[in-house]
């Protein structure tokens, strides 16, 4: 990405005026090196880092940095002062990972901000690791996914996965295949949230609100419907009918009657009612068959027919969600289509 100095760097009268002294911005707690060399800011917040590090990162920053400056430039300290378009808190994540690459974690709020700021400067290696550190709690395949220990029935809870607003607001920003690849797991999760916080919008790092479009949001709303039909689908094999016992069950008047029992808990515990259609409920199944001692023959047949059923939900995510247009071809996902 090629980006003209004049865009970047505040040499304009008034902007020089308000830059006096840096007066007005809030100056990074850890991110102002004394003996740094440049200035950026990004709306109130600056950050006062090394050329030499940015330079090390990112090919944009260093065609930058060797253009000459503008005689009419600011410079504070001794440092050249450049603004730049970009969220602070993203910038402060990035900058954040030059520095320490520990930093760069899985959690999505980090993860999304690094991701958009280095598919913008061009750091592949962050890139790829924001996107692995996302892989990690966001599979985008469903046998990674179920077996995912948080999607388990205990302990999943869907506040956990806020962060999926933090996922779907990055893929809208950059829309890199990778990331639109993570929609529907994203949709799916955030669909699972409470009103009120997918409405109102998650809390960010610098006490924020993250929010979904209203495009976004609406498809959450819609896709409850969905998700709730899905599932009544998928759960169909804990209902009262003796096609979800085995065929090779040899005690089959006993596993009828359990079968009838686990019916009972199933309604009892909102399992045939909730939206989460893709929990792991391998245990409460298991937990059940032992309580009303059912066969593990018939007790192994409807965790396979629910499994089978979870995966047609998988699939179709993309038409519950609305998302058909908006993912990557099997070209864009080539190696070479970032
Ligand atoms: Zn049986």
């Amino acid at each position: 990405m090629i980006l003209s100095p004049c865009t970047w760097v505040a040499k304009d009268g008034l902007r020089c005026s308000t830059m006096n002294g840096l007066h007005g911005l809030t100056l990074s707690e850890h991110l102002w090196y004394e003996d740094g060399n440049v200035i950026l800011v990004a709306t109130n917040q600056a950050f006062r880092v090394h050329r030499g590090v940015l330079s090390q990162h990112s090919a944009v920053f260093r065609d930058l940095f060797t253009v000459p400056q503008p005689s009419s430039a600011l410079l504070v300290d001794g440092c050249a002062v450049v603004h730049l378009a970009d969220d602070p808190l993203h910038l402060e994540f990035l900058l954040s990972a030059m520095y320490d690459r520990s930093y760069l974690q899985r959690i999505a709020e980090v993860a999304s901000g690094i991701l958009s700021l280095s598919h913008k400067y061009d750091i592949e290696s962050f890139y790829e690791e924001a996107i692995y550190r996302l892989l990690e709690d966001y599979p985008v395949t469903f046998d990674r996914f179920r077996s995912t220990e948080q999607y388990f029935l205990e302990p999943f809870e869907a506040a956990h996965h806020a962060g999926s607003i933090f996922i779907i607001n990055a893929a809208r920003r950059i829309r890199t295949p990778e990331l639109l690849e993570l929609l529907p797991l994203a949709f799916y999760l955030c669909s699972l949230l409470d009103g009120s916080l997918l409405v109102k919008g998650v809390p960010r790092s610098n006490g924020e609100l993250e929010k979904l479009s209203a495009d976004d949001l609406l498809r959450c709303i819609n896709g409850k419907e969905g998700l709730m039909k899905a599932n009544a689908a998928a759960t169909m094999c804990l209902g009262p009918f003796t096609e979800s016992l085995a065929d090779d069950c040899k005690v089959f008047e006993t596993c009828k009657k359990a079968l009838v029992a686990i019916t009972q808990d199933a309604l009892e515990a909102d399992i045939f009612s909730a939206c989460d259609a893709l929990t792991n409920i391998d245990s409460w199944i298991d937990e059940k068959a032992r309580k009303y001692a059912l066969c593990e023959r018939c007790a192994g047949n409807i965790r396979s027919v629910h499994r089978d059923a979870q995966k047609e939900v998988w699939d179709t995510l993309i038409d519950i969600f609305e998302l058909r247009e908006d993912l990557p071809t099997s070209t864009d996902l080539a190696p070479s289509g970032r």
